[in-house]
C-alpha cells in the first residue's frame, strides 16, 4: 500500500503531501519520521563511554597546525579531541571523549582537556556543550510500504572511517538506477530490484559497521599520531 499523507518540511514550512507515489525514498536522516511512520524498527549499538561536543574560541595552537585554521584530530591513551574550524577568527567546533568525573564543571573540564592536548592554548567562550553516547544503527528492513530507506535513515556508523555520507551516496546511486529501470521497463520485476537493494546493502552495511567498530577499537587501544587536515 503506498504511503500517503506525510508531512514534508519545505522552505521552513510544513506541507502535507497527499499524492500517491510509485515509490517513496526516505532520506530524512537518523531520526526519520517516514521510517517511524511505517513502524520500521532499528537495531542500535551504543558506545559505553560518553562523548562531548561544544563550540569555543581557541587561540595559540598554530604550532600544532600545518596551516592556520585547519582541522586537528588528536588522540592518546583512549582519550581523543577533534577540532573543526568554523570561521577564520579561531572559532572551532570541538568534540572528544568525556569522563563521568567531568560532570561537575563541564566548561572547566573541556578547557583542561584542550590544554592537555594543546599546551599553552587559550580557550574562551565555550558554548553549546552537549554530552552523548556515540552509536550506530541498522534498520530491520530497507524497504516497506513502497518506501526505500537511504542514508542515515537506513543506517548509521560510528564516526571512525567516514562511512556515513559515502554509503548514503552509493545507496542513492544504486537505487536511482534500479528505480529508473523499473519505471522505463514495466515488464521488469519490481520484486527483484527491491530484493537486490535490500540484500546488497544489508550485507555491505554490516561489513562496513564491523570495519568502523574495528577502527574504533584500534584507536582506543593505542595512541595514534596527530592528524592535521
Ligand atoms: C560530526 C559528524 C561528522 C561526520 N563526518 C563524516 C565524514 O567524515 N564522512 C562521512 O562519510 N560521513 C560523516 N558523517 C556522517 C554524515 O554526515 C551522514 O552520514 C550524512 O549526512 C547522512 O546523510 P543523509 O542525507 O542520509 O541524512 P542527513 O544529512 O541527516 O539529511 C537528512 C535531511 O532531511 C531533512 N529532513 C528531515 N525530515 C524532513 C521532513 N519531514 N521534510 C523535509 N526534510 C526533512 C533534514 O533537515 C536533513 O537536511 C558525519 C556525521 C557527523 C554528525
Amino acid at each position: 500500500m503506498p504511503i500517503k499523507n506525510f508531512i514534508l518540511e519545505k522552505n521552513d514550512a510544513l506541507q502535507r503531501v497527499d499524492d500517491d507515489f510509485t515509490f517513496t525514498v526516505a532520506a530524512d536522516g537518523r531520526n526519520s519520521s517516514i521510517r517511524n511512520s511505517v513502524g520500521i524498527d532499528i537495531q542500535e549499538i551504543k558506545d559505553t563511554e560518553l562523548s562531548f561536543s561544544c563550540d569555543a574560541y581557541i587561540h595559540n595552537i598554530q604550532s600544532y597546525q600545518k596551516h592556520p585554521g585547519t582541522m586537528l584530530q588528536l588522540s592518546k591513551s583512549k582519550d581523543r579531541l577533534i577540532l573543526v574550524p568554523i570561521s577564520d577568527d579561531n572559532f572551532y567546533r570541538a568534540s572528544g571523549s568525556w569522563t563521568i568525573k567531568d560532570n561537575n564543571d563541564p566548561e572547566n573540564s573541556i578547557r583542561k582537556k584542550i590544554n592537555t592536548f594543546l599546551v599553552n592554548s587559550d580557550v574562551s567562550n565555550i558554548s553549546n556543550i552537549t554530552v552523548y553516547k556515540l552509536s550506530s544503527h541498522l534498520s530491520d528492513t530497507f524497504f516497506s510500504n513502497n518506501i526505500f530507506l537511504v542514508g542515515d535513515c537506513a543506517q548509521t556508523f560510528f564516526p571512525n572511517g567516514g562511512l556515513g555520507l559515502n554509503t548514503g551516496i552509493e545507496q542513492a546511486y544504486f537505487l536511482a538506477k534500479e528505480i529508473t529501470q523499473i519505471m522505463q521497463n514495466p515488464t521488469l520485476s519490481r520484486e527483484l530490484s527491491i530484493k537486490r537493494y535490500e540484500e546488497t546493502w544489508r550485507q555491505e552495511v554490516l561489513k562496513r559497521q564491523k570495519t568502523s567498530i574495528e577502527i574504533k577499537e584500534k584507536i582506543s587501544a593505542k595512541s595514534f599520531p596527530r592528524f592535521t587536515y
